[in-house]
């Protein structure tokens, strides 16, 4: 007969605990609006409610968007009040007559009323002026702890549809403004991922290696890539 499997509640958060022999890193997965944590055996549970304390935003954030994609149906049309997500950073749109162009006030995004392009293609718009600086800090920050900065060319922001990011030989490294949107585990996942191109220009295991020692949990990101990816390049 199944035992059921033990569950934790952290953070208002219901996390089911499967703990296997073989693991040797502590990860977080969530399917169908369920919260799995897969650790190792002797993992204490302090040590897994705090990584699920600490991951509480992040999950809460992709529990909602699970939910979303399964009920709604899909990307409403932004409209005053709407949140989008920057960097991680909910911003409530706030459309505003008077105004030229659109402009962040602290975690309000104020867009012009009379702009006829419509409110999905000015946050677009924003989205893509606004991605450069927190882009080139964040693969500095990656490119640093990997010991690979002096290797680091330019970091530009792309467009490519079938990419998410790219690295060159020369170290020049570029990432789709629409990861802007993304949870920020994920579009920090895309910006290591190119950073350690920087040591490894391939997918050999010493490459995902340096991937694994910055983030343990690079599978998890990969998979909502695969899952959700299409959803930020969706209009609206
Ligand atoms: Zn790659």
């Amino acid at each position: 007969m199944p035992v059921p499997l033990p569950t934790l509640t952290v953070a208002g958060l219901t996390v089911v605990v499967r703990r296997s022999g073989r693991r040797r890193t502590l990860a977080l997965e969530v399917r169908g609006g369920v919260v799995t944590a897969h650790a190792p055996t002797q993992l204490p549970e302090a040590a897994i409610r705090a990584f699920v304390e600490a991951k509480s935003g992040w999950l809460a954030q992709h529990l909602e968007r699970q939910a979303q994609a399964a009920s709604a149906p899909p990307a409403p049309a932004p409209g005053d009040g709407s949140v989008v997500f920057f960097m991680g950073e909910p911003l409530t749109l706030r459309v505003v007559s008077d105004l030229l162009r659109p402009e962040r006030v602290g975690d309000d995004l104020r867009l012009p009323a009379a702009d006829p392009a419509g409110l999905a293609a000015q946050v677009r718009a924003w989205r893509r002026a606004a991605t450069p600086e927190p882009y080139k800090r964040l693969v500095r920050d990656f490119a640093t702890q990997l010991g690979a900065l002096d290797r680091l060319g330019t970091v530009q922001v792309s467009d490519t549809r079938s990419r998410w990011g790219s690295c060159t030989a020369r170290g020049d490294i570029r990432l789709h403004w629409a990861l802007s949107a993304a949870p920020l585990p994920v579009l920090e996942y895309v910006a290591l991922h190119e950073a350690a191109h920087l040591l490894e220009l391939n997918h050999s295991p010493r490459y995902w290696a340096h991937v694994a020692r910055l983030r343990p949990g690079h599978r998890e990101q990969r998979a909502w890539l695969r899952t959700h990816g299409a959803e930020l390049l969706s209009p609206g």
